[in-house]
């Protein structure tokens, strides 16, 4: 029986790719935690975006273009305000930062065909990690032109850049450091003899820069940084304010005025999962930090613009004029999509917007 039950422990608490991972940590000494997410989340054998859709009711997930399609209507026309306010620079390029299932763009899109101009020339680009999640953006989005792309890289940057992102940020790998006997040290990953994955604190304290407004680190206190997103967010928001565009960055997150924290997760099947338990099973996300992102597009020579949540931004917008004429109109009410969206226990508070425009434009609406 003793001899069952430890077989059935190992079974159950290694997959391939933690084997995989135990042996890269055995060779090489231990991993950070953004480098276990990056092999957890895009390994091209086992990670979680490379093999699955995670959205929707079946998935692990369910995210706002999911919820309504008064979403992806009013981000839509929000983009061609701005470039209106731009002047109307065309040829355009609308890019997507991890586009899910496509309705968000096929959303935005929709809505478009109110301004034939904005529609006609426009680049639009899709960037998208995850092979499954490309062929069903491919059903769902009808444009003639439309294309993808592994990364953000410098030869989008050649027009003005109208950057969409929802839900994408709060994907891409995160360092954890924690206040340990009056110095921050790197959580790290390592693995016992027999494989099993587990956190460790790194033996050296490392030195960073805490912004002021955090407060006072106790012991024990998380502090998290993401180098991964503010590179992404950097390149962006250079090219936007050299040629033009807007970014329009929406996730679950934190503006200024947070403490510290642990917010990296783990959440399989609409339920939180252990972290480090089956890599690549289960979607690894962590709180975005907003207060660098914008600072981040400020070094890059932009304008920042919030973050405001997003109840509040979509009210800003119209939506609930929006959600009464679509009533109307089929017979339906949208009050529960409307909920879901902007009430503060729902979406509404957690979930926040940031703008980032070039210097010197008009302030774009919802902000
Ligand atoms: N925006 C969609 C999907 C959010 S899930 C929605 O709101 O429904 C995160 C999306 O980002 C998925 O499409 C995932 O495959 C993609 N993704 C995650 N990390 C990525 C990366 N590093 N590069 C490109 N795409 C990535």
């Amino acid at each position: 029986v003793a001899r069952l039950s430890a077989a059935e422990d190992k079974d159950s608490s290694v997959n391939a790719l933690a084997d995989r991972i135990a042996r890269l940590i055995a060779a090489q000494g231990p991993l950070s935690v953004a480098q276990f997410m990056a092999m957890a989340l895009y390994d091209p054998q086992a990670g979680y975006y490379t093999l699955r859709d995670p959205l929707g009711a079946e998935g692990d997930f369910i995210t706002a273009p999911e919820v309504s399609q008064m979403f992806g209507e009013l981000l839509g026309l929000w983009m061609i305000q701005a470039w209106r306010d731009q002047g109307q620079p065309s040829p355009a390029r609308l890019v997507e930062l991890g586009p899910g299932r496509g309705t968000m763009m096929a959303d935005v899109l929709r809505a478009a065909r109110a301004d034939p101009e904005f529609l006609a020339n426009l680049d639009v680009v899709l960037i998208e990690a995850s092979p499954p999640l490309r062929a069903v953006q491919a059903e769902t989005i009808k444009y003639p032109t439309i294309r993808w792309v592994d990364h953000f890289d410098d030869s989008l940057s050649d027009r003005p850049l109208l950057v969409l992102a929802n839900e994408f940020f709060d994907a891409l790998p995160i360092r954890q450091f924690v206040m340990a006997d009056g110095g921050w040290r790197e959580r790290m990953v390592v693995a016992d003899d027999k494989g099993a994955l587990a956190f460790a604190l790194a033996p050296e304290a490392s030195s960073l820069e805490i912004p002021a407004e955090r407060g006072n680190a106790e012991n024990g206190a998380v502090y998290e940084i993401s180098p991964a997103r503010e590179a992404i967010v950097e390149q962006i928001a250079h090219a936007i304010a050299h040629k033009g565009g807007a970014a329009l960055i929406v996730d679950y997150g934190y503006g200024e005025g947070a403490g510290f924290g642990e917010t990296l997760q783990a959440v399989s099947e609409h339920k939180f999962a252990g972290i480090l338990e089956a890599p690549g099973e289960a979607d690894l996300s962590a709180h975005v930090d907003f207060a660098a992102l914008a600072q981040a597009a400020k070094r890059a020579g932009a304008t920042a613009y919030g973050p405001v949540e997003q109840g509040t931004f979509l009210c800003n917008l119209g939506i609930v004029q929006r959600a009464e004429a679509l009533s109307r109109n089929h017979l339906q009410s949208m009050e529960d999509q409307l909920n879901r969206l902007v009430l503060p226990e729902e979406m509404g508070t957690l979930f926040k917007v940031l703008a980032i425009v070039p210097k010197g434009t008009s302030h774009p609406p919802g902000f």
